[in-house]
């Protein structure tokens, strides 16, 4: 035991951590808002239909499980990469795609950074060899992503201005003045759809702009996507900032997450794309594609197979793709209306403050404003659990539940 006596304990994770102090409340009126997964109007999880029948269906045709090769499920791959960047995409017909299956979003994410960290040495100029890029990402962002980028040996992630507390809105001229300050060959995180933790997105006009300060910068963007579809209901909607920078045809990246979306959070389905600018020789793709695979083969050899058999029947065949389709509306429709329900009741009971980007903010999430001694108190108080930043999720909200966790915010403000 003296062997690892000096091990200090590791910080609780700011989301997770939550969970566990949830789990650990015996109040029969506690609430969970800190989980970012689907819940049903009567507070379970979600299996959604669609995916409950192939995976039985998969089963009664005797699926196996071999391993997957390091890449991952063919069939999965393809339709990941035509899901995000769209039937007709250039850089699919063209050939310059480079795919992997990964680990869900973080695992794609994580194989993106080491890949970048062993390849990308952007120059400042003429004679300069090349030096690691710097990652910009906003702020605030998904709490991972701040541990994923210097794990993966980058250094700390550099923060842009992302968020207005006042106008709960995009602060969109920070956030354009620190990208134009981002030294050249910069990688640069975005959000696809429904920005974690904020739900606040920029506009297509906006995407416009910061497609060319990209252009103009130099900087690599990467777009990270864990809720295409789950947060509009629309699938095309949801990438159409990807889209916007796939089809300028410059070099970006792609990370997927189909844990929300499908519903298959604890299978890890997720795919990681570098997409080329153009021109692309085949000979380029086949080399990114093979240290790719380098990447993944001592990390951890290969991808889980059954989810991503599961999504790829889904992707693949348009009964069921339709069938999806209509449950990430009714799912992302859930959502909009406890959004609804929440600003209402907040207007009624009087809590002080405008409620509207409640509703105004998209995805999973809506960022209160509550400040941390507001959430210590709500969870104290009213066992309702929430990151300290004042996210809450909204699946977690319900008819039953949402007058009580509207009403605490209420105290919790006074
Ligand atoms: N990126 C963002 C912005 C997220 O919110 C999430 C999920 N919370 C992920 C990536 C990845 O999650 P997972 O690894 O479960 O797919």
């Amino acid at each position: 035991a003296a062997l690892w006596k000096a091990v200090p304990e590791a910080p609780a994770d700011p989301i997770l951590g939550v969970a566990a102090a949830f789990r650990a409340d015996p109040s029969p009126n506690k609430v969970n808002l800190g989980v970012g997964a689907y819940r049903t109007e009567h507070g379970k999880p979600y299996v959604l239909p669609v995916v409950a029948r192939v995976h039985r269906e998969l089963l009664d045709d005797g699926v196996d499980h071999e391993y997957l090769p390091m890449e991952g499920y063919a069939p999965f791959i393809s339709a990941a990469e035509r899901v995000i960047l769209g039937d007709a995409a250039a850089a699919l017909r063209e050939g310059r795609v480079a795919s992997v299956q990964a680990l869900s979003g973080t695992g794609s994410l994580r194989v993106a950074f080491e890949f970048l960290k062993r390849f990308y040495r952007p120059r400042a100029g003429a004679g300069d060899a090349g030096s690691l890029p710097k990652v910009y990402v906003p702020s605030p962002t998904w709490s991972n992503h701040r541990q994923i980028v210097p794990d993966a040996g980058l250094g700390d992630a550099v923060l842009y201005r992302y968020f207005n507390a006042k106008t709960h809105g995009v602060d969109f001229s920070g956030m354009c003045a620190d990208l134009r300050a981002a030294p050249p060959g910069s990688v640069v995180l975005f959000h696809g759809c429904a920005h974690n933790p904020t739900g606040a997105d920029p506009t297509m006009e906006q995407w416009v702009q910061l497609l060319d300060i990209c252009k103009s910068g130099s900087l690599l963007p990467l777009f990270d996507n864990a809720y295409q579809g789950f947060a509009s209901g629309d699938l095309n909607r949801d990438a159409a900032s990807v889209r916007l920078f796939a089809d300028a045809g410059i070099d970006l990246i792609i990370t997927q997450s189909f844990a929300k979306n499908m519903g298959l959070y604890g299978e890890r389905v997720g795919c990681l794309s570098v997409v080329m600018s153009s021109p692309c020789s085949p000979e380029i793709r086949t080399r990114v594609l093979s240290q790719l695979k380098l990447v993944v083969r001592p990390m951890y050899s290969s991808p889980p197979a059954l989810g991503a058999k599961i999504a790829a029947r889904i992707l693949g065949e348009p009964g069921l793709f339709a069938e999806w389709n209509t449950e990430l509306q009714k799912m992302s429709s859930r959502i909009y209306a406890m959004r609804v329900a929440l600003r209402d009741r907040l207007i009624a009971n009087g809590a002080p403050g405008s409620w509207q980007h409640v509703v105004d903010q998209i995805g999973m999430f809506s960022f209160t404003g509550l400040t941390p001694q507001q959430v210590a108190y709500m969870v104290e108080k009213h066992h309702i659990y929430l990151t300290s930043n004042g996210r809450i999720s909204i699946a977690g909200l319900n008819p039953s539940n949402i007058n009580y966790v509207a009403d605490a915010m209420k105290d919790a403000i006074e």
